[in-house]
């Protein structure tokens, strides 16, 4: 099996967490992201580890990145598809762009990049994919029709890619956040963030580590039992049955 990771947007937040324990975990780790050249040389000079520039919404761009990645590194045996932004609005006040936008760097970006490993971990009998979801896919939250949509189509997208792969060695699995202490909140008003802190029974966000623990487990080869599955980690806050 092949010890090569690529996390899509492991340079900052969660997927700088989940770099940071695949490469604990004994990966090679490909980190990829999409602009801030400052924090992914930053996170490559504190975690050793190699960084790769693009877009995951673009599929050419994908297929050349997992090239470049597979010539530097070798085979992709572990891929997690972290990448995700937020154009928040109610739907109508929603612009089309804010929907593309979402649809195509939280959505069809799972589909560019799974499409780009999958024959390769098919022909070598191997492979884990970890796909990030949102507690607010499961749930849907007000004023991201777009956002919730997308990252409900990554669980449908990974149930039925897992029940394709079974047999070939590849596990295809979700981990279902719950409000993670990252920039990405950084827009979230101090008193909105209060109120969703008021809700969560563990009563503080979650930390980027933790997710990435969530990540390491089911990356592991001794996880190739667990396929189409969605791990919930939310500190109890939506107790999701699927
Ligand atoms: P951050 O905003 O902190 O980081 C996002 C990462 O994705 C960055 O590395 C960014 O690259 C990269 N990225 C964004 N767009 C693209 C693109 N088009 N191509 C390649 N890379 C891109 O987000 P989080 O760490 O908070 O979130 C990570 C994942 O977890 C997302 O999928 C998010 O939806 C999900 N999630 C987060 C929760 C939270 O509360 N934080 C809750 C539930 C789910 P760059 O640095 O270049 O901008």
């Amino acid at each position: 099996m092949s010890k090569v990771a690529l996390v899509t947007g492991g340079t900052r937040g969660i997927g700088k967490a989940i770099s940071a324990g695949l490469k604990d975990a004994g990966y090679k780790v490909a980190a990829n992201y999409g602009g801030n050249d400052d924090a992914a040389k930053a996170c490559a000079d504190e975690l050793g580890i190699d960084v790769f520039k693009w877009d995951v919404g673009d599929f050419a761009a994908c297929k050349d990145g997992v090239g470049e990645v597979e010539a530097k590194l070798g085979p992709v045996g572990v891929l997690v598809n972290n990448a995700g932004i937020v154009r928040d609005g109610t739907l109508h006040k929603m612009t089309p762009d804010m929907w593309e936008d979402v649809i195509r760097v939280d959505l069809d970006s799972i589909f560019n990049m799974c499409r780009n490993v999958i024959e390769g971990m098919r022909d070598r009998r191997y492979g884990r994919i970890i796909n990030i979801s949102s507690i607010n896919g499961q749930k849907g939250q007000m004023g991201q029709t777009n956002y919730s949509a997308a990252k409900a189509g990554v669980i449908g997208f990974s149930k039925a890619l897992g029940v394709e792969s079974a047999r070939k060695g590849i596990t295809v699995n979700v981990v279902a956040p719950g409000y993670i202490d990252t920039d990405m909140l950084a827009g979230v008003p101090e008193n909105v963030l209060e109120s969703i802190v008021s809700t969560i029974p563990v009563g503080r966000l979650g930390r980027a580590e933790e997710i990435a623990h969530c990540v390491a487990f089911l990356a592991d080869e001794k996880a190739g039992f667990i396929t189409g599955s969605v791990l919930t980690a939310n500190g109890g806050q939506y107790i999701a049955n699927g």
